[in-house]
C-alpha cells in the first residue's frame, strides 16, 4: 500500500471521507481542493442512521452527534392542517446503532475529518489547487492542477473525482451527466425565530405539503432552516429581496415584526446521474456522480455511502485483487443513485407539491395508515433512511 498513491479532487464531505478511509489504511493520498479552505456553507444538515453507523467506525459519529440534534421523530405535515403523520425512528433499533436522524451542519463533519487527517502525515491536502486536466496511461493517471497560477503535474494509481456537481474530473474524462434541471429554484432561509413555539407539535424534521407553496422546516442546533420552491417566472433578484423573503415567511406564519434571517441561498436543482462512475483509473463519487433535489436529505448521505463503498474496493485492489472489482462499485452505486436516490427524491417532490385534492388526500391517508402500523412504519423508515438502498447495493454482484 505504501507504494500506491491516490489523488482525490475535492475536499467536500465525500473527498474528505475517502481521504480518511484510505489514509487510515496507510495509503498515501493527495487531496486537491480549489478553494482556500474547507467550505463552511450551510448545505446538507441531515445525517441518516446508516451514514452514522459508517462514520462511527472512524470515531466520527462520536464527534458529530454531540454537535448536532438527535431527531427521533420526522413529520409529514400539511401547511393548513398541521401534522399528517409522525414517524418514530426508534422503530429502527436493531437495524442500526443510530436509530435517529442527526440534524447537524455538513461542515462539522469535514472539520472533524480534517482534525484526524492532520495526524496522518501521508495524507496531504493542497488548498487553492484546482484540477484542470486528467490524462490516463496503462498504469497511472495524471492530473494537471492550477495552484495559484502555477501548474502542478501529479500522478497516481487512481483518481477519485469528488469535486462536486460541476466536476472538472467528470468533464475531463468526458462522462455525460444525464438527467434534467427543474424550472424552479429552491430558496433556503435560515432564521433564529423559534417556530416550535408557534407551530404545535413541530419536530426537528418537517415536510409540509401545500398545493400553492410547500416548504420544509429543518432544525439545526442554532437555527431553523426553511426551504421553499420559487416560481419559475420569478427572477433571482425578486426572490432574494427583503420584501419577498419576509412575504414567504409571513405567509407561513404571520408575525407582528419582520423575521431575522441569517442566511439566504437560492439554488438550481437537478436530477442527474453520470453515465459511468468509472473510466479506467478515474472514479466518480458524491455530487460529481449524482445530484438530486434535497427532499429526503439523500445527496450528501448517498455521497458518503459512495465513498465507503469505493474506498473499500480500492483498498482490496491495491492489496492485489482484480481491478474489475471497481466495476462493481459502478454497478452498485449507480443503481442506487438511479433507483433509490433519484427516484425517491423525485417522488418526494411530486407528493409534496401535488395540487389535485384527490391525489393529496390519497397520499395523506396512506401516510397516516403507514405511521399507525409499526411494521409498515418500520418498512417506510428503512426506505427513507437509506437502509434498504444499502441492502439492495449489497445484493448486486
Ligand atoms: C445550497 C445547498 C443546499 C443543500 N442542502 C442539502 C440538504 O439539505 N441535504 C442533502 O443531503 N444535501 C444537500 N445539498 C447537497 C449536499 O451539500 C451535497 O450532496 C454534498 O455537499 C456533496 O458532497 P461532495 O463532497 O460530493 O461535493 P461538494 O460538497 O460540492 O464538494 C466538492 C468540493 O470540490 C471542490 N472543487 C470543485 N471543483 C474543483 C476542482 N476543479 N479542483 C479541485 N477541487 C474542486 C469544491 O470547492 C468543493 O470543496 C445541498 C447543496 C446545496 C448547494
Amino acid at each position: 500500500m505504501k507504494n500506491s498513491h491516490i489523488l482525490i479532487a475535492g475536499a467536500g464531505p465525500v473527498g474528505m471521507v475517502s481521504a480518511l478511509v484510505l489514509g487510515s489504511a496507510g495509503v498515501p493520498v493527495t487531496l486537491l481542493e480549489s478553494a482556500s479552505a474547507l467550505s463552511m456553507d450551510l448545505r446538507a444538515s441531515t445525517f441518516h442512521p446508516p451514514t452514522l453507523d459508517m462514520l462511527a467506525k472512524y470515531g466520527l459519529a462520536q464527534t458529530i452527534v454531540p454537535q448536532g440534534l438527535v431527531a427521533r421523530y420526522t413529520q409529514q405535515r400539511d401547511r393548513a392542517e398541521g401534522v399528517i403523520a409522525e414517524f418514530d425512528m426508534d422503530l429502527l433499533r436493531g437495524d442500526t446503532d443510530h436509530p435517529f436522524r442527526l440534524q447537524c451542519e455538513q461542515w462539522k463533519l469535514t472539520e472533524a475529518i480534517k482534525a484526524q487527517l492532520a495526524l496522518l502525515p501521508h495524507v496531504k491536502i493542497l488548498f487553492d489547487t484546482k484540477v484542470e486536466a486528467v490524462m490516463q496511461g496503462a498504469s497511472q493517471v495524471q492530473v494537471a492542477a492550477n495552484r495559484l497560477g502555477e501548474m502542478l503535474h501529479l500522478s497516481a494509481d487512481y483518481l477519485i473525482g469528488a469535486d462536486g456537481a460541476w466536476s472538472a474530473v467528470r468533464r475531463a474524462v468526458d462522462i455525460e451527466f444525464e438527467g434534467y434541471t427543474y424550472p424552479e429554484r429552491f430558496l433556503v432561509i435560515s432564521t433564529d425565530f423559534e417556530f416550535a413555539d408557534h407551530l404545535p407539535q413541530l419536530s426537528y424534521v418537517n415536510y409540509c405539503s401545500d398545493p400553492k407553496e410547500w416548504c420544509v422546516l429543518l432544525r439545526v442546533p442554532t437555527l431553523w432552516r426553511v426551504l421553499f420552491p420559487t416560481r419559475a417566472e420569478e427572477s433571482d433578484e425578486e426572490v432574494m429581496t427583503d420584501g419577498a423573503v419576509q412575504a414567504r415567511l409571513q405567509n407561513l406564519l404571520p408575525q407582528p415584526t419582520p423575521y431575522r434571517t441569517m442566511h439566504r441561498t437560492l439554488y438550481k436543482v437537478h436530477q442527474r446521474v453520470a453515465k459511468q462512475f468509472r473510466k479506467g483509473r478515474v472514479l466518480l463519487a458524491g455530487d460529481a456522480a449524482h445530484i438530486n433535489n434535497p427532499l429526503g436529505g439523500m445527496g450528501m448521505n448517498g455521497g458518503v455511502h459512495d465513498a465507503f463503498n469505493l474506498c473499500e474496493k480500492l483498498l482490496a485492489v491495491m492489496g492485489g485483487q482484480d481491478p474489475a472489482l471497481l466495476d462493481r462499485y459502478e454497478r452498485q452505486r449507480r443503481t442506487i443513485a438511479i433507483e433509490y436516490i433519484n427516484a425517491s427524491t423525485a417522488r418526494n417532490k411530486r407528493e409534496i407539491e401535488e395540487r389535485d385534492p384527490v391525489e393529496r388526500r390519497k397520499t395523506q391517508d396512506a401516510l397516516r395508515a403507514t405511521a399507525a402500523d409499526p411494521a409498515a412504519a418500520r418498512a417506510y423508515l428503512r426506505k427513507t433512511s437509506m437502509l434498504d438502498a444499502l441492502a439492495r447495493a449489497e445484493a448486486i454482484a
